[in-house]
C-alpha cells in the first residue's frame, strides 16, 4: 500500500474563498494544497460587480489573476481535482479524492460554495446571472431606470425596497403568494403564474399562465440554497437553519481543525451567507488564519 500525500492545509474550493485561504496559508509557509472541480457559483456571470478593484470584471479572469499569482508560491499547490471524501484521521485528516488518490492534512479549509435551486419556471436557468439574478448589489445598477420584475412575494417587500431608487418601475410576480405577515408592498402585483421566461429586446419575456406578457429588462429570484459538497454532512458539522455550516468569529466549524469559509457558511447571526466576492475572501482569509492555528497546536 502506497503511503498517501500528506499536505498541512487542504483547501477545498477554488473560489474567492479558497483561493484567499490558499494565499494566506500559503505566505506563511504551510503546505497547501488547494482543490478545485471547476464549479463556480458565479459561472453564468460575464461581468462581476461590487468587487472593488475588480468591478466588472469576468469571475473567470479574476480566478486567473488569483490562480497566477499563487503560482508565486511554492508552498501552494493547486490541483483541478474534485474531493470525494473527507474524514477524521486521528489528530488529523483524511481526503479521497475522485481518482481514487489519498491525501492527509492537518486542518481542512471547507470553501466548497453553494448550489443555486430556482423556481422551476422554463427559461430561467438559461438567463441566470445575466438577465436574472439574485442581489441587488450585484446586478441592479446596470438596469437602472428600467422596468425591473420580482419573482416570489416572499422576498418582494426586502427586494422591492433595495431596488425602489435603481428601477425606473417595478413589479412583483407573487404567483399568488401572501406577502410575509406584517410586510408593506407599495409595487403593482401580478398574481398570474409566470409561465416561461425568455429573451425578448434587450430584456426578458415573461408568458403568464392566463396567456399575458409582461416585459421587463431583468428578474430578480431569490433560489433555494443547497451544499455543492457532502463535507459539512460527512463531518457531522452544525448547521444554520439556512443549511449553511455554522461558523464562529473565527471561521471554525463545529469539528475542530475544519474551518469554512465563503457561501456555504454563515455566523448564526445571519439569516443567510452575506454572498460576495469580497465577503467570500474576506472569510477565507479568516478560515486560512485559523487553519494555521490548527497546525501551531501541533506536537
Ligand atoms: C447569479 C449570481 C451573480 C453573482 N454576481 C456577483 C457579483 O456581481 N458580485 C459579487 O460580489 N458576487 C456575486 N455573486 C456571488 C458570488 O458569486 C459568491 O458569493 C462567490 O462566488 C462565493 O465564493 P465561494 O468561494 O464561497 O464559492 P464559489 O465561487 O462557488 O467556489 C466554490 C468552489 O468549490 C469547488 N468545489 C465544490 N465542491 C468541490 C469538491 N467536491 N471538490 C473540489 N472542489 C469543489 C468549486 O469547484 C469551486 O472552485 C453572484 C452569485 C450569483 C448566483
Amino acid at each position: 500500500m502506497t503511503t498517501p500525500q500528506h499536505t498541512d492545509i487542504a483547501v477545498i474550493g477554488g473560489g474567492p474563498a479558497g483561493l484567499q485561504a490558499a494565499l494566506t496559508a500559503g505566505r506563511v509557509r504551510r503546505q497547501v494544497t488547494l482543490f478545485d472541480d471547476g464549479t463556480y457559483r458565479n459561472a453564468t456571470v460575464s461581468h462581476m460587480h461590487n468587487v472593488l478593484t475588480h468591478d466588472g470584471t469576468p469571475p473567470a479572469d479574476f480566478r486567473a489573476a488569483a490562480r497566477r499569482e499563487l503560482t508565486a508560491y511554492d508552498t501552494v499547490s493547486v490541483r483541478d481535482e474534485r474531493v470525494a471524501t473527507v474524514e477524521r484521521d486521528g489528530e488529523g485528516f483524511r481526503l479521497t479524492l475522485a481518482s481514487g488518490a489519498v491525501m492527509t492534512s492537518y486542518a481542512v479549509v471547507l470553501a466548497t460554495g453553494v448550489r443555486d435551486e430556482l423556481p422551476p419556471v422554463p427559461g430561467l436557468q438559461d438567463v441566470w446571472g445575466d438577465l436574472a439574478a439574485q442581489c441587488p448589489f450585484c446586478h441592479g445598477f446596470e438596469f437602472a431606470g428600467r422596468r425591473i420584475g420580482i419573482l416570489g412575494a416572499g422576498a418582494a417587500p426586502h427586494l422591492s425596497a433595495l431596488l425602489g431608487p435603481v428601477a425606473g418601475e417595478l413589479v412583483v410576480f407573487d404567483e399568488g403568494q401572501e406577502l410575509p405577515e406584517g410586510s408593506v408592498l407599495d409595487v403593482p402585483r401580478v398574481s398570474a403564474r409566470v409561465s416561461v421566461v425568455e429573451p425578448h429586446d434587450d430584456g426578458l419575456r415573461l408568458t403568464l399562465d392566463d396567456g399575458s406578457a409582461q416585459d421587463v429588462a431583468v428578474l430578480f429570484v431569490v433560489p433555494t440554497l443547497h451544499q455543492s459538497a457532502p463535507f459539512a454532512e460527512q463531518l457531522g458539522l452544525d448547521l444554520n437553519p439556512s443549511g449553511c455550516v455554522r461558523v464562529d468569529e473565527f471561521g471554525r466549524t463545529s469539528v475542530p481543525g475544519v474551518t469554512a469559509g465563503g457561501d456555504l457558511a454563515h455566523l448564526a447571526v445571519f439569516p443567510t451567507p452575506m454572498a460576495s466576492v469580497v465577503q467570500a475572501a474576506a472569510a477565507g482569509q479568516i478560515a486560512g488564519n485559523s487553519a494555521i492555528a490548527q497546525t501551531l497546536t501541533r506536537g
